[in-house]
């Protein structure tokens, strides 16, 4: 045997594999198909500003990343904890009353935040406080959609701020995904600080590759995996490697190429990266969209912010740091850069002509589609001794990532031991 086990992916879901079979006291090599470790969290240095490849941010309040992560060494600059809701008439700056009191009686006192709909937001987010320790119950769950309509959740906060918000989270504007996962995602949003490490988003992964005994092996995609007598075997460009398990952490669209499971399918956004020397909004939020009437975006973008604003750290002193996002399941997704300059324009009230675009990332597989109702985390084992571990074992998020990583490492020990 060259190994005990072979991981294939160094994502998130890879790398805690990988740890957890590391302290069980296993041999691992993890095999990772591209040029550096993190799967979907990966950052771009363009002439010194950092352009995550797809905009994302880390939340502190996931207790996977509390658990498992150095998050204090990767210098978390922090995100407001809020919103900036622009429409045709007004733009106004939501933000929770506690974190931020200097917003706190604009937020309240505010036209997208009716009383009907604050007691109408408790109904609904109640389930995920009641068990937040194993999340809400499977047979509750529902549609988005449904769940609000359920909760009375009908008014101005759901059409201008959370529909909104949510389709950027979720690179998702049906309305159709899990209401328990959308659940859990908000609760953690109340709990937490989201924000970026000061090295980018691959700040984390790097933390995570640097734990590792054996270095990943980069540039080292498997193409095929066998079962053999005694284990398994991978085979890659540079050779085949035995080991006596093996675990499938490639993303939910790679994973028909390796195993019997079918591919999941996902949604997928666009992030525009603009640099600017001027300010062109202060303040530490995201601005959403929401001057279609019945809620919604007038043009391709649902939300956007001057990321450097939260993180000086992602652009040159004297600089700043613009992210756009449009969503692949609207028409508009895939727009042009002049349509969304012109709606960056509308957006922040200020011609975008002294703006240089610095690159545009088009991640068609963001997020597994997560339909009600919602998996328990549940690492599915593929074969005698193959097991799949990603978000789309859990859910579509870095928690969801790491615990499935985690729950396939326990799975593989018990394995091995039995
Ligand atoms: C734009 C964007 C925004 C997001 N926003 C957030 C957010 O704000 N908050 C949040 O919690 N989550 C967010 N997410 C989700 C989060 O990043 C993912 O859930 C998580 O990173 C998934 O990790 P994973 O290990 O399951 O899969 P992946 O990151 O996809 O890793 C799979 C790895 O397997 C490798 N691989 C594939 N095939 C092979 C092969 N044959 N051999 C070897 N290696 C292979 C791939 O190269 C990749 O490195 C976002 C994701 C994106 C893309």
């Amino acid at each position: 045997m060259d190994t005990d086990v072979i991981v294939i992916g160094a994502g998130l879901a890879g790398l805690q594999c990988a740890r957890r079979l590391q302290r069980n006291g296993h041999r691992v090599t993890v095999l990772e198909a591209s040029d550096a470790v993190g799967g979907r969290v990966r950052t771009d240095v363009i002439d010194g500003f950092r352009c995550d490849r797809g905009f994302q941010v880390l939340n502190p309040a996931y207790p996977a990343v509390q658990d498992w992560i150095d998050v204090d060494a990767l210098g978390l600059q922090e995100f407001g904890v809020g919103a900036v809701i622009h429409t045709s008439t007004s733009t106004t700056t939501l933000a929770h009353p506690l974190r931020h009191p200097e917003h706190a009686l604009a937020t309240l006192g505010s036209r997208h935040t009716p009383v009907s709909d604050l007691l109408a937001f408790a109904r609904w987010i109640a389930p995920a406080l009641r068990h937040s320790a194993t999340g809400p119950r499977p047979a509750e769950d529902q549609t988005l959609r449904a769940s609000f309509d359920a909760a009375g959740l009908t008014g101005r906060l759901r059409r201008d701020v959370l529909e909104t918000f949510l389709a950027g989270v979720l690179a998702d504007s049906s309305g159709e995904s899990s209401a328990n996962y959308v659940r859990l995602l908000v609760r953690c949003f109340a709990l937490g600080a989201p924000g970026l490490p000061r090295g980018g988003m691959q700040a984390l992964p790097e933390q995570m590759a640097q734990w590792l005994l054996e270095p990943v092996r980069l540039n080292t995609g498997a193409r095929d995996l066998q079962h053999t007598a005694d284990g398994v075997q991978v085979s890659t460009d540079a050779g085949t490697l035995r080991a006596r398990a093996a675990v499938v952490a490639v993303g939910p669209q790679d994973l028909a190429a390796l195993t019997e499971a079918p591919a999941v399918p996902t949604h997928g956004l666009t992030t525009w990266w603009f640099r600017s020397a001027e300010l062109p909004q202060a303040g530490p939020f995201l601005m959403l969209d929401a001057t279609r009437r019945g809620g919604g975006p007038a043009g391709p973008i649902w939300n956007t912010a001057v990321v450097s604003q939260a993180a000086p750290s992602y652009a040159p002193e004297g600089q700043h740091l613009i992210q756009a996002t449009t969503l692949l399941d609207r028409p508009d997704g895939l727009a042009e850069e002049a349509e969304v300059r012109r709606d960056l324009e509308r957006l922040y009230q200020r011609s975008t002509a002294g703006w240089e675009l610095l690159t545009r990332h088009v991640v068609e597989h963001t997020l597994p589609v997560q339909p009600p109702p919602l998996r328990d985390a549940s690492p599915q084992r593929v074969g005698e001794r193959v097991l799949i571990a990603g978000d789309h074992r859990d859910h579509g998020s870095i928690q969801g990532a790491l615990v499935s990583g985690d729950q396939a490492a326990q799975s593989v020990t018990r394995l091995l031991a039995g």
